[in-house]
């Protein structure tokens, strides 16, 4: 009925007995946990004790992370939680050896346990993520599968879907529309979840969500063989990185952290450009060759090691795309006198960050790939935020150039005082079959606010540009669509969430409104082919014309979820 003091003898001690009871008593196969780790900052007795003994300090009384205090207790208690969560799993599987502790945890940059270690400790995990809640397009649930996945690897992630409003007044027996339970739950599948519906109580006073899950279920139990996923062939992955959302955002994370990664993952999904997440502790050859380019929106915070590993990658031929404050905080959040990144961007930084700009525009010097469908644009919008940074040798070209703010009142004083300067505001390099671009000004965190269909453009062609290979799969046609592929023992599965919808950036959507004709082009595995090929969702046959290990076929209309299914000879 309380929720206790997670990090003292109430959990550790009373806790542990109780888990040990049920064990006992029940043949259960596991314990899952939610409410675990307490509920903000907690002063009792036994954390004041515990964390002086621990760091020989008090218990803080800012939320600074860069306060001496405040940075220890963030790691005093992250190490008190994974002690308990090792405590409770070693007790469990002491009673029942097949039995599990589970902890709900776990998510992208701002949550807070290591999501590295959580990888490595969880058999097996649940991302609680029930509805949307507030702005929240659809394509959040499947965000939420990338970032788990880019920790646990295979194991089984599980996406916990309720089927009522959730937030923020918590009506817990209500129903969400049919189209928004589908919705929620096909990004999900897309990206990697298996559907767990959950209901508060057992008496149902409205039943209207029951056939939508009850199909969702039938759909998933006939097309298991094709979503039995092995690995996603994207050659694109997101980084995300919870020190920088700890250390550098602290409690400004969203604005300053998370809304650059938002903004780059929508213009990633309008592009329909398959992609992952990395965890930014596994940035290791094992995690990332995989990928061809890897985007680095805002990832401020970066250790020597990490900006290591990123050097190295580039040496072994993988692309970068980096925004704004990218490698200019060291993993604490402290800002360094240069980019940690410097040499691979060709910047220096000159000592500055410029903002918030009002009326700085960006002037573009054509042609060059990373301008393309901006040909007739001789500027665009500035973003709000910028690096001040100039090159260690001077580029042939800038295809990109500042353009500083000028006043945007009274009418008379509304005109440019600089037309064109040599201030550079993208950075591209190439090292051997390897591209480095990097935006010092926060394009991502503008699309984002503003949404600028110019600034979309020069984010995509980045990753074009920097990616340089024709894309796992190439799909065309009209409306806004997720794309995700996969390799499954036998088989390739291409997955289309159709999310094109008036109600799409918020999602309480009304109604399924289907797309018109795809056409989709995709790259088979080197010395296969295709055996058959099947709609999971519509059940048609298409035409399908297969050259060259491409095959090309039509998927004439998407309601809300497509896969393409292609059994492998
Ligand atoms: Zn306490």
């Amino acid at each position: 009925m309380w929720v206790t003091c997670a990090l003292g003898p109430y959990n550790f001690e009373f806790m542990t007995e109780v888990h040990r009871e049920i064990l006992r008593l029940y043949k259960v196969e596991g314990i899952f946990t939610n409410r675990w780790a307490g509920s903000g900052m907690c002063y009792c007795e036994n954390c004041q004790t515990n964390f002086r003994a621990a760091s020989g300090m008090d218990l803080p009384r800012t939320n600074d992370p860069q306060h001496p205090a405040r940075r220890s207790y963030i790691l005093w208690r992250q190490q008190r939680l994974f002690d308990l969560w090792r405590l409770w799993d070693s007790e469990i599987s002491k009673i029942n050896p097949d039995a599990r502790y589970i902890a709900n945890a776990g998510g992208g940059a701002t949550s807070e346990l290591d999501m590295k270690t959580i990888g490595e400790m969880a058999p097996t995990l649940f991302a609680d993520r029930q509805a949307r809640r507030g702005l929240m397009p659809p394509w959040f649930n499947g965000k939420n599968g990338k970032e788990y996945r880019a920790t646990l690897g295979r194991k089984a992630i599980v996406g916990i879907f309720s089927v009522g409003v959730e937030e923020p007044y918590r009506w817990k027996d209500s129903v969400q529309s049919d189209a928004e339970i589908r919705v929620w739950v096909a990004e999900g599948v897309a990206n990697g979840l298996r559907p767990w519906f959950t209901k508060f109580g057992g008496t149902l006073y409205d039943r209207r969500w029951l056939k939508p899950v009850e199909e969702i279920y039938g759909w998933h139990y006939r097309n298991e063989r094709y979503l039995r996923n092995e690995e996603p062939l994207a050659r694109v992955a997101m980084v995300y990185s919870q020190q920088t959302a700890t250390f550098y955002g602290g409690e400004q994370a969203r604005a300053k952290v998370e809304d650059h990664t938002l903004g780059f993952y929508h213009a990633l999904i309008e592009a329909r450009i398959p992609f992952e997440m990395v965890h930014d502790g596994l940035l290791d050859g094992t995690h990332v060759d995989r990928f061809k380019t890897l985007v680095l929106p805002n990832i401020a915070a970066l250790s020597e090691t990490q900006c290591r590993q990123l050097a190295e990658y580039v040496r072994r031929g993988g692309s970068i795309v980096a925004t704004h404050e990218t490698s200019l905080y060291d993993e604490w959040g402290v800002r360094r006198n240069d980019l940690g990144l410097a040499d691979l961007f060709g910047a220096r930084f000159k000592g500055r960050i410029e903002g918030p700009m009002q009326n700085s525009y960006l002037r573009l010097d054509h042609p060059h790939p990373i301008l393309r469908g901006l040909e007739d644009a001789p500027r665009i919008i500035n973003g709000v935020r910028r690096v001040d940074a100039e090159p260690i040798t001077k580029p042939a070209h800038n295809p990109i150039t500042l353009i500083p703010s000028y006043p945007d009142l009274p009418m008379e004083e509304v005109y440019p005082r600089i037309e064109k300067t040599d201030i550079p505001e993208v950075f591209l390099r190439e090292y051997g079959r390897a591209r480095v671009v990097w935006f010092p000004w926060d394009i991502d965190r503008t699309f984002w606010e503003v949404m600028s269909p110019d600034h979309g453009k020069l984010l995509v062609n980045a990753v074009e540009w920097a990616t340089d290979e024709e894309r796992p799969v190439m799909v065309a046609g009209p409306g806004l669509i997720d794309v995700t592929v996969w390799r499954q023992k036998e088989s390739l599965a291409v997955h289309l969430v159709n999310l094109s919808n008036p109600m799409m950036m918020k999602g309480p959507y009304r109604e399924a409104i289907p797309v018109g004709e795809q056409r989709v082009r995709l790259r088979l595995p080197p010395g296969r082919k295709a055996r058959a090929v099947h709609l999971l969702v519509s059940g048609a046959e298409p035409r399908v014309e297969e050259s060259g290990g491409v095959l090309s076929l039509p998927v004439p209309s998407i309601a809300i979820h497509e896969v393409i299914a292609i059994d492998l000879a």
